[in-house]
């Protein structure tokens, strides 16, 4: 494979834009390839490679990247209309009811620009609603560059700053547990209860190779949440509007928090994100209550008429139906594969979401195992040896997945996301054939 243009693109980036990159996910070694364009399930780089994608731009592009006639053509007309005015417009109150009639914990939205700025806000308004300072984060979930969540450290204890630039003050208001352990986050409730303002955690952790939630766990948060009057906040800025459909994750599992995050999705591939909730919490925003949240761009048209259409179009056509049965099939195909191959490693996700974990240990006999990604099922054969929190996903042969693994499946025309933690993204433009190809190059490059 030919890639010469990228290679002097990324000469040139490194001397412009810092580490050549806007993000530092994409910096891949040793350099990442440049998109020229995207075309359905496939994006072609600036020498013309042609990849099948499951990047999909790290999760908004539910139906891939030709947008539908009736997507294109709102955002065009939108667009001619003028970008942004700086005074509000019905798509916006139009997304907002859209979003209240299908999500169950959401009657208010405030849009904002990024899941990000989401995340930051939803903790603002915790604290502003509870009167308390700390917050609760699962080790390994990912709720974006914000200070309050850009933290590490040991369970149960005030945590450090995991970027240089965060105080430590600010870090010392949260509290990280590891996800999937009752214990811990009832233990640190007995403790300081009365001083956490919310839990935020990803119902299952999609930037930690997507391990799913055990039986219960959702639940005991809500449960601790409630005694101890704190907020529980889903963080579905990945999860909202692909796992579980229209309902999202908490639909899904069943729990319903009272503050949820979007992004991605309901953008429709443009920035956006997203608080939702019930109106007496989410009427602290400013205007009507005094947690201070603005934004020149929020609720920006262009972003709001890509989102609403997707969301449309993805609830007047067979759009779930076809991404999560291509994801049932890649997950199945898989643990069809490394049973041959790998039977050590580990098939996880749901719906349109999947990761092959490197996990080192596996149980002799894998008859009973979960047939198309781990469900967390106690009596599978798998269940003492499959991820349950990041540090399971630590013990992974990580470096095998990134330095050997993730450029043989390039090698193989197959773009996956470039590490093993982020979650990969099935979308409506992919096919059978897709799926088909995808197995044959897992087959390679394992
Ligand atoms: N929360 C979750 C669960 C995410 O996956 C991400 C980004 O991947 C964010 C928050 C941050 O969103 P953004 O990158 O739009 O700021």
């Amino acid at each position: 494979m030919n890639h010469e243009r990228s290679r002097d693109l990324y000469d040139r980036a490194l001397s412009s834009i810092p580490g050549g990159v806007n993000s530092p996910v994409r910096a891949v070694r040793p350099y990442p390839f440049f998109v020229e364009s995207g075309d359905g399930a496939h994006v072609v780089d600036a020498d013309g490679n042609r990849f099948l994608d499951y990047v999909m731009g790290y999760g908004p592009l539910l139906l891939g990247h030709d947008l539908p006639e009736q997507v294109q053509s709102a955002v065009q007309s939108r667009l001619s209309d003028g970008p942004m005015y700086g005074a509000p417009t019905e798509v916006e109150v139009e997304l907002a009811e859209f979003v209240a009639r299908h999500v169950p914990s959401v009657e208010m939205t405030r849009f904002v620009n990024s899941g990000t700025e989401a995340t930051v806000s939803a903790i603002r308004l915790a604290r502003g609603h509870t009167g308390r300072d700390k917050i609760v984060v699962m080790q390994g979930g990912y709720h974006g560059a914000g200070e309050s969540t850009l933290v590490q450290g040991e369970s149960g204890v005030p945590a450090e700053p995991s970027s240089t630039g965060v105080p430590e003050s600010f870090a010392a208001e949260t509290i990280t547990v590891p996800f999937n352990d009752a214990e811990a986050v009832r233990e640190v409730f007995e403790e300081r209860g009365d001083e956490i303002a919310c839990v935020i955690a990803e119902p299952l952790l999609g930037n930690c190779a997507s391990v799913p939630p055990v039986e219960g766990y959702l639940e005991t948060l809500r449960e601790v949440t409630d005694e101890h009057g704190a907020l529980l906040v889903f963080d579905e800025v990945m999860t909202g509007f692909r796992i579980g459909g229209l309902q999202c994750a908490q639909g899904k599992f069943g729990v319903t928090p009272d503050l949820t995050t979007f992004a991605k999705i309901i953008g429709g591939g443009f920035p956006v994100g997203a608080v939702g909730g019930p109106a007496e919490i989410m009427e602290g925003f400013a205007p009507t209550g005094d947690v201070f949240q603005a934004g020149t761009y929020s609720g920006h048209p262009l972003s709001l008429t890509a989102g609403l259409e997707t969301l449309r179009f993805a609830a007047e056509n067979d759009v779930y139906d076809h991404v999560n049965d291509l994801g049932e099939k890649l997950r199945s195909g898989l643990t069809d594969i490394l049973a041959d191959q790998a039977p050590e490693y580990t098939v996880l996700g749901t719906d349109s979401m999947f990761k092959v974990v490197f996990t080192r240990d596996g149980p002799r006999d894998l008859d009973g195992q979960c047939e198309a990604g781990c469900r967390q099922r106690p009596d599978c054969p798998r269940y003492d040896y499959c991820p349950k929190n990041r540090g399971d996903v630590d013990a992974a042969e990580t470096e095998r997945w990134e330095r050997l693994f993730w450029p043989a499946m390039l090698e193989e025309g197959v773009f996956l996301t470039a590490n093993q933690y982020e979650s990969q993204f099935v979308s409506y433009a992919h096919t059978e054939e897709d799926v088909e190809e995808t197995l044959e190059a897992y087959k390679e490059a394992l």
